[in-house]
């Protein structure tokens, strides 16, 4: 069980020194227990208190990474049922399933798909994080053959092997070995074994059960084994059953403190109505979901899961924002024109992208208002007509500029008087109040 605050505190060393950055141990103590601060912001704990507190510090969820390098993905870690009570720490990996009894031309373009399937979305990478290399023939031949083709083409891309054939795991495995790969398809009927080949290839293991009871059961057995690092199924596969076991399995390792369900959850949710397979990795991924297997890669199911896992999992206490700066859109020369706006990300990024769409080469002006939205910042005081006359100054732009106009965004309209007073020989002109307007607004400007 998760230790109390009062019996944190009896082990820390009581000289409230402040060094953590609380005013008193017993302050630092309720953060600790509350998993809002970590134990090693206090220099002076003892090692014995280490020891023990360090289990009621870990995240309930065991943190884990499958794959190496830039296309690693972390896995776990979380601490909150809801995203507003702190924020959700690690979005889920989706992969991509790939039979070993596809055709090899369609392994290959599957492959290919995971490849090209990264996208740049408000200054982020999103991309198909894995492959789940599906053992459908029974055959260890065939999977090992699937594994080469995979690690051949795709090194870069995290493995997850599925079978529940131990001896087939491990011709597929040595494929991927020092890839922090998963090996899934643990089960009652043949876990010591299975347990015995991820330890061997350093793989994370993962645990097939057909109910909840008997899922906690075989973890417990792995960590009897000597497993660490696991991922989880609990056999769901319908949208009701992931959405059940999924928070049942979420609450108790976080409210409940039950380590043997304290692991990442990977849900199968293939199927062959693609729209359907969408609506269950949505489920998925929106509830606690950490890998979510999909059987397709089409562009248009991957940039409706990329954006719902992007906008669950970004922090909600840190607006996205980009640098203040003035950035260039195309090859703007002297007289092209001149725009401002807010450094909320999706603001910026809506807005050079609509400027981009014009043709129009154009530089962009992005006042750093905290990464709030236009309305919201001038409503809050962050973008007012002295900042912006402020920036506009400093920033040193007449120096590339031949005309002096500035164009607003459309819902600051108000704005403009007083900004041509603190801009002495600027004109302001106020362009549209959505971005998508924009490109005719540029184009109507010859
Ligand atoms: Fe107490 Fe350690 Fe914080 Fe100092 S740094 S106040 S000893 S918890």
């Amino acid at each position: 069980m998760a230790l109390t605050g009062v019996e944190i505190f009896k082990m820390l060393p009581k000289t409230n020194c402040k060094k953590c950055g609380q005013p008193t141990c017993l302050a630092f103590a309720m953060k600790l227990a509350q998993r809002q601060a970590s134990l090693d912001q206090c220099p002076d704990v003892s090692e014995d208190a280490k020891k023990k507190l360090g289990e009621a510090s870990a995240p309930p969820v065991r943190p884990m990474t499958i794959g190496t390098g830039d296309r690693a993905a972390k896995l776990g870690e979380e601490t909150v049922l809801f995203r507003h009570e702190k924020k959700f720490v690690n979005p889920a990996a989706i992969a991509l399933a790939i039979k070993d009894t596809d055709p090899d031309a369609e392994i290959s373009n599957k492959i290919d798909d995971v490849l090209a399937s990264e996208i740049d979305r408000v200054g982020q990478k999103l991309r198909i994080d894995a492959i789940a290399l599906m053992d459908e023939s029974g055959d260890a031949g065939k999977l090992e053959a699937l594994a080469k083709t995979v690690a051949g083409k795709a090194p870069a891309v995290a493995a997850i092997v599925c079978t529940t054939n131990p001896d087939a795991a491990e011709a597929a495995l040595k494929h991927f070995s020092g890839k922090n790969a998963v090996l899934y398809g643990a089960n009652k009927d043949n876990l010591e074994a299975m347990a015995g080949k991820a330890k061997a290839a350093k793989a994370i293991l993962g645990i097939a059960a057909a109910s909840l009871d008997e899922l906690a059961d075989l973890t417990e057995k792995a960590k009897g084994l000597g497993i660490e690092d696991m991922v989880i199924d609990s056999g769901a596969r319908k949208a009701g059953e992931i959405l059940r076991d999924n928070t049942l399995i979420r609450r108790g390792a976080i409210k409940k403190n039950i380590k043997a369900v304290g692991y990442p959850s990977i849900n199968f949710v293939t199927r062959d109505d693609s729209i359907l397979e969408a609506l269950l990795a949505g489920v998925a991924i929106a509830k606690y979901g950490s890998i979510v297997v999909v059987g397709s890669a089409e562009k248009w199911k991957n940039l409706a899961l990329f954006s719902l896992r992007q906008n669950i999992y970004t922090d909600p206490q840190v607006p996205m924002q980009v640098k203040q700066d003035i950035y260039k859109i195309g090859e703007p020369g002297p007289e092209a024109p001149f725009l401002v706006t807010t450094n909320f990300s999706l603001t910026y990024f809506i807005v050079s992208g609509e400027v981009e769409n014009s043709k129009v080469p154009a530089r962009l002006a992005v006042l750093d208002s905290e990464g709030l939205s236009v309305l919201t910042a001038w409503a809050a005081g962050k973008f007012t007509a002295s900042k912006i006359a402020q920036f506009v100054k400093e920033s040193g732009i007449e120096n590339d500029l031949k005309h002096r106009e500035l164009i607003i965004p459309g819902y600051v309209a108000i704005l403009s008087g007083a900004i041509e007073d603190k801009l002495e020989g600027w004109k302001i002109t106020v362009g549209p109040r959505e971005a998508n307007a924009l490109p005719a607004f540029l184009k109507s400007r010859g």
